[in-house]
């Protein structure tokens, strides 16, 4: 049953993962997430049924528009994909839970900061909103006010941590050097895995984000690399490792 519900988990993940795209693309625009219906970008051929289906399209479709045939971005089928595997591997830890619900609703926001940060440039306040107003709901379920309460103070302190580091570098680089998308993201890493997990995320996607970074700036010469797909890869880890105070200690100790 497991291996049943690990691919239910998976196929659902990848139907979400195209509605994310549509929402990392369109939300940071200002645009609407259901009108127009998905579309080609160049040709504005209305995408049928057939040209819908997570992955299989795009590999089957000679990854072009049937209708004007340009080459369609394995961008979108990438974070079908992408999104699949982290709802399967979210059931394998979790199991049928209400931790389950919540690391859904923590990832998925995480890739929709991805896709947008990446594409646009830009982390949506409404789709940090809806992480973080979804995800309290779900703690006060989970252990009523007090856990609410503590995670909400998590979530502030990480948020003014790295205000404070932002603040800094805008006054040592004389110009904004990190955007004000990743200061409130850090709210929501507080929030879901407390404070200092949140701030182990600064320190790994440091790590994450260093080689990545190098490469964007050697092949595209484009020295305005987004930062929010950094800390979110980080606080995937975290969340897959389930890192806690605990067993990073004895991490740092083994090594
Ligand atoms: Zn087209």
């Amino acid at each position: 049953m497991t291996i049943y519900y690990t691919i239910v988990f998976f196929l659902m993940g990848t139907v979400f993962g195209s509605f994310y795209n549509v929402v990392g693309y369109r939300i940071p625009k200002g645009e609407s997430i259901v009108s127009p219906p998905s579309h080609c970008p160049k040709c504005n051929h209305k995408l049928t049924a057939w040209e819908l289906i997570p992955i299989l399209s795009y590999l089957f479709l000679g990854r072009k528009c049937s209708s004007c045939k340009v080459k369609i971005s394995p961008f979108y089928a990438f974070f079908e994909f992408f999104t699949g595997i982290l709802f399967g591997a979210s059931y394998l830890l979790f199991g049928m839970s209400l931790e389950l619900l919540i690391a859904l609703v923590f990832l998925s926001t995480l890739v929709i900061v991805i896709i947008s940060d990446y594409q646009t440039m830009i982390i949506a306040d409404e789709v940090l909103l809806f992480g973080i107003v979804t995800i309290s709901i779900l703690l006060l379920f989970k252990g009523g006010f007090d856990l609410l309460l503590s995670s909400m103070i998590s979530g502030f302190i990480a948020f003014f941590f790295m205000w404070a580091i932002k603040l800094f570098g805008d006054y040592v680089f004389k110009k904004e050097a990190m955007g004000g998308g990743d200061v409130k993201l850090m709210f929501l890493f507080g929030l879901y895995f407390g404070y200092e997990m949140a701030l182990f995320a600064i320190f790994l996607s440091a790590f994450i984000g260093l080689p990545i970074s190098l490469v964007i700036l050697i092949l595209k010469k484009d020295n305005v690399i987004p930062y929010g797909p950094f800390l979110s890869l980080a606080a995937m880890v975290i969340t897959f490792l389930q890192l806690d105070i605990q067993k990073l200690g004895s991490l740092l100790n083994w090594w």
